[in-house]
């Protein structure tokens, strides 16, 4: 444990140093938070964010959401694409929050503490555990440590989990090793890596500024 936490200290700075500060967390009521994870699904960040400004547009209030057709929802979320998919996994998360007793407002999950929000949130249906980390640290602050697809590609390949980690171990192995000041950053700047360098087909080695690391290319001593 001493030793990945070392390893993940020396890959935050090496990712600091490329990438720079990552942009501040956008900080969204958790409600807005979860809708817009889950928009975000197999779609980029320009996308998801025109779903979201349109189902906003189009619905203002969480309640609305959960009252509307599905088919209204997915009208509106269409830009995002998987439509079909998000529309009803989105209204069946806010009526099974409504049903807890939660109301649909901006306070909505504040007032948990983490393990409890943890649990309510991977407990909804099509909310798993990147969803529900990202609603934690983005929203809230909470120390947890998401793990999508290129924070978990990353991750094996530089030998932080094992191979066959599945993201749920990833994330809890990652999280045990990081301060919580630390996750944010490092989350943020995985994922530039992994879009920008450590990409899933032919990664970019010659260029990476941890390949020295790397055991993919030969370990040498972590500066
Ligand atoms: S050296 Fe290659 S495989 Fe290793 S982290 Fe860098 S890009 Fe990825």
């Amino acid at each position: 444990m001493a030793t990945l936490r070392m390893r993940l200290r020396t890959i935050g700075r090496r990712l600091a140093r490329a990438y720079g500060a990552p942009p501040e967390p956008r900080r969204l009521p958790p409600l807005d938070e979860l809708v817009l994870t889950i928009l975000s699904q197999n779609t980029n960040d320009t996308n998801r964010d025109r779903a979201y400004a349109d189902l906003r547009r189009a619905m203002p209030t969480w309640d609305d959401v959960a009252d509307a057709p599905v088919g209204a929802i997915a009208k509106a979320i269409r830009k995002g694409g998987l439509a079909p998919t998000k529309s009803p996994r989105i209204k069946a998360v806010l009526r099974d929050l409504r049903i807890r007793g939660i109301a649909l407002n901006e306070r909505a999950l504040t007032a948990l503490p983490d393990e409890e929000l943890w649990e309510l949130l991977i407990g909804l249906t099509g909310v798993g555990p990147k969803t529900a980390a990202c609603v934690l640290l983005f929203s809230l602050d909470r120390p947890f440590f998401p793990v999508d697809t290129h924070v978990h590609r990353v991750a094996i390949r530089l030998g932080l989990v094992a191979p066959k980690a599945n993201a749920v171990v990833a994330q809890r192995e990652l999280q045990a090793a990081l301060r919580p000041d630390e996750m944010y950053a490092l989350h943020m700047n995985l994922i530039r890596h992994g879009r920008h360098v450590c990409v899933a087909q032919r990664p970019l080695c010659s260029q990476c500024v941890l390949s020295d690391l790397c055991p993919r290319v030969g370990v040498k001593e972590a500066r």
